[in-house]
């Protein structure tokens, strides 16, 4: 992957962050995009530093057209091309049907599932020019067992599912492969805010008995995007403990 250059969207923390540190350890200039400028900017700084590769922080909101449009021109315009894109951005605004407004079914949804959807047509366009191409997207373990409370944010991960299978049929010709990986419960910000009460019924139903980390997580990334891994397309990498299998 050495020269390769990935684009990680919400990479300013949690499994984005890891993952693009993980990129830059093995050689490839990473595009850190995040809603955040100041975030975005400083996280490319930090991994250009640690690591001696070419970094770009961009501020991008992933649900927005011109910003995605923005990152890929800005992404070309530095690096002239683009072979990985990690469909990493992603929001919970936890709710029970009954109680769930308008707006947050439409932000986790614009968000997680059309924030995929815009970047997936942008990077297509470069890749496809190039024969060659890794798009991943995260989605998540409660896309297939579903969660309480959380019927925007699984419908959208669901929607990764399928998006993801459609677009490795539409795209193996041009030698771009699409897959995602589904964790489990993971620690990071987003998982912090549960109730303690929460996190330990989750641990009961994890069979290898702890939380992921992660690391465990950009470990099927980096697999996904290995030009090695090319004849793996539609799939989905369960990264969850055995909490679903
Ligand atoms: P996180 O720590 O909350 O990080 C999410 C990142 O996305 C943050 O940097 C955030 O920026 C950024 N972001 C939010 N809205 C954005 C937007 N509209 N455009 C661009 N960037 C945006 O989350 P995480 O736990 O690392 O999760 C990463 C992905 O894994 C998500 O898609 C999540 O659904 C999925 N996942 C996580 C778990 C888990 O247990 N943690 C499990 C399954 C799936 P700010 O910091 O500025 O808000």
């Amino acid at each position: 992957m050495k020269g390769q250059t990935a684009i990680i969207t919400g990479a300013s923390r949690g499994i984005g962050r890891t993952t693009a540190e993980e990129f830059a350890k093995r050689g490839v200039q990473v595009v850190i995009a995040d809603i955040d400028k100041e975030n975005a900017e400083k996280a490319a700084n930090e991994i250009k530093s640690l690591y001696g590769v070419e970094t770009l922080g961009i501020k991008a909101d992933v649900s927005n057209p011109e910003d995605v449009k923005a990152l890929f021109e800005e992404t070309v315009k530095k690096f002239s091309k683009i072979e990985i894109l990690v469909n990493n951005a992603g929001i919970t605004r936890d709710n029970l049907l009954i109680r769930m407004k308008d707006e947050e079914w439409d932000s986790v949804l614009n968000i997680n599932l059309k924030g995929a959807f815009l970047c997936s047509r942008e990077a297509v366009k470069i890749m496809s020019k190039n024969r060659y191409g890794r798009i991943i997207n995260i989605s998540s373990v409660v896309a297939f067992i579903g969660n309480p409370g959380q019927v925007n944010y699984s419908a959208s991960k669901a929607g990764l599912v399928a998006l993801t299978k459609t677009l490795a049929k539409e795209y193996a010709s041009r030698g771009i492969t699409v897959n995602a990986v589904a964790p489990g419960f993971i620690q990071t910000a987003m998982t912090e805010q549960l109730p303690e009460k929460v996190k330990e019924e989750m641990l009961r139903m994890i069979p290898l008995g702890r939380f992921g980390t992660t690391y465990d997580v950009s470990n099927a990334i980096i697999f996904l995007a290995l030009p090695e891994s090319g004849y793996i397309t539609g799939q989905v990498i369960h990264v969850n403990g055995g909490m679903y299998m």
